[in-house]
């Protein structure tokens, strides 16, 4: 049976890393995984690709998606930027046999647990909150005031942890052993 996995943890935690590991190791052993691609109001970070890291998308065309009822969940996280799972990304691939998993926040994870009680959902914890802030000032790519405002997101979401059946730390320097833990996670359920 094909699994729906939700990885959330804080911005700056290494999600992004531990996934990409994850479909690495999922590739080599010929399993299908699929990386559900979201919706957002926010700007492409340098490097992103619309379709490919987000569906880069305006607040109007969100708002007309939520109308819709094209998202599985949809949240507006601390940066005031709507993010959302499109309802089509996720069944066309768990109908096709593929794990999916879900990179997205709190707020999308307890909607998602109301409606599919057979969802893993995998918090992803950073070493500590000084790390937490290093690696997101080592991005570049934040303003002082995003950052700010990602560390109080950080801390809301870090209390509300033990809704997650799962906890995974991302050591610095040890992707390989997170994604292998979630790995082993998603395998015996
Ligand atoms: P970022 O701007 O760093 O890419 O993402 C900010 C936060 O939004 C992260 O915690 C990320 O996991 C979350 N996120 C990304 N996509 C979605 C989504 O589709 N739904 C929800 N609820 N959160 C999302």
């Amino acid at each position: 049976m094909s699994k729906l996995v939700v990885i959330s943890g804080p911005s700056g935690a290494g999600k992004g890393t531990v996934v990409k590991e994850l479909l690495n190791i999922y590739e080599k052993k010929q399993e299908p995984l699929y990386l559900s691609v979201s919706a957002t109001t926010r700007s492409p970070r340098e490097g992103e690709i619309d379709g490919v890291n987000y569906y880069f998308i305006t607040e109007e065309e969100f708002e007309q998606k939520i109308l819709e009822n094209d998202f599985l969940e949809y949240n507006k996280y601390g940066t005031g930027k709507y993010y959302g799972t499109l309802k089509s990304q996720v069944f066309t691939y768990l109908n096709k046999g593929y794990d999916v998993i879900l990179e997205i926040d709190i707020n999308g994870y307890k909607q998602i647990i109301n409606n599919y009680k057979d969802a893993i959902g995998i918090f992803i914890m950073p070493p500590s909150l000084e790390v937490l802030e290093q690696r997101l000032r080592d991005r570049k790519t934040e303003t002082e005031e995003n950052i700010q405002k990602r560390l109080k997101t950080a801390r809301e979401e870090l209390e509300n942890i033990d809704l997650y059946p799962y906890i995974v730390i991302n050591q610095d320097g040890k992707v390989k052993e997170a994604a292998f833990e979630v790995y082993n996670i998603i395998k015996k359920n």
